[in-house]
């Protein structure tokens, strides 16, 4: 039986990540491996490897698949890594790391999308994911520090205990900017400081917590 989802997956690979510049063989294997479709509602199935983010519920959605590729690619994975996730969301990006490193851990504010995501990583079988719901702007103390951290919200400030929770050597993805659009920031920890360099514009919904944006309404 052909599997059209199979052939979508190298489809966004030609269409969308290698004539943009993605060159990670291991980045694009993730990508051309996970079923992007399954982390999303079926009613969407058939937009989930399109060039643009989507609706996952509570006001969130799953990155485009490109700013997947970059943000993965930036964060330089081995496969001997942990790494750290701020924003679940959906999974998917969880999911990739978890195809590139050793071991992931993710934090999610908003519950139920915390549960799903666990439902569809844990029937994919990736057991060397671990999600918790929590405020992640104030870092995951008990597993730090971490080799890699990815920011998949944008922040007004770079969270101080993420930072504080990087190896050194350890490479930081974040959007860092107002609320409509970042920059994205990749930061680099070393034996005297950070180094910080812009990788471009970028839009993602925001960061909200004790480190990022507060609440507005509860
Ligand atoms: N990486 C996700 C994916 O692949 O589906 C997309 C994440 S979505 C753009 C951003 C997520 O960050 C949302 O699910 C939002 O609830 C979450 N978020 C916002 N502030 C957070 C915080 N302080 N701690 C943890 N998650 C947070």
């Amino acid at each position: 039986m052909i599997d059209h989802y199979k052939i979508a997956r190298q489809r966004m690979i030609d269409s969308q990540l290698t004539p943009r510049g993605i060159k990670d063989k291991r980045v694009l294997d993730a990508m051309r491996k996970v079923p992007r479709h399954l982390f999303v509602d079926e009613a969407l199935y058939s937009q989930a490897y399109s060039d643009f983010p989507l609706p996952i519920g509570e006001e969130q959605t799953i990155s485009q698949p490109f700013m997947v590729a970059v943000m993965t690619e930036a964060l330089e994975l081995k496969g001997d890594e942990r790494a750290l996730e701020l924003g679940t969301g959906s999974g998917y990006q969880t999911a990739i790391l978890a195809e590139l490193c050793h071991k992931v851990y993710s934090i999610e504010r908003i519950s139920p999308l915390a549960n799903r995501a666990r439902k569809v990583l844990d029937k994919l079988g990736y057991g060397n994911v671990v999600v918790k719901i929590g405020d992640g702007t104030l870092g995951w103390k008990e597993e730090a520090p971490f080799d890699a951290i990815i920011v998949t919200a944008g922040a007004p400030d770079i969270p101080e205990p993420i930072v504080n929770q990087l190896k050194v050597g350890g490479r930081l993805l974040i959007p860092v900017g107002g609320e409509f659009m970042q920059s994205l920031i990749r930061v680099r920890k070393t034996e005297t400081g950070i180094e910080k360099d812009d990788m471009g514009g970028c839009r993602f919904v925001k960061l909200i917590g004790e480190n990022g944006w507060k609440i507005e309404r509860e």
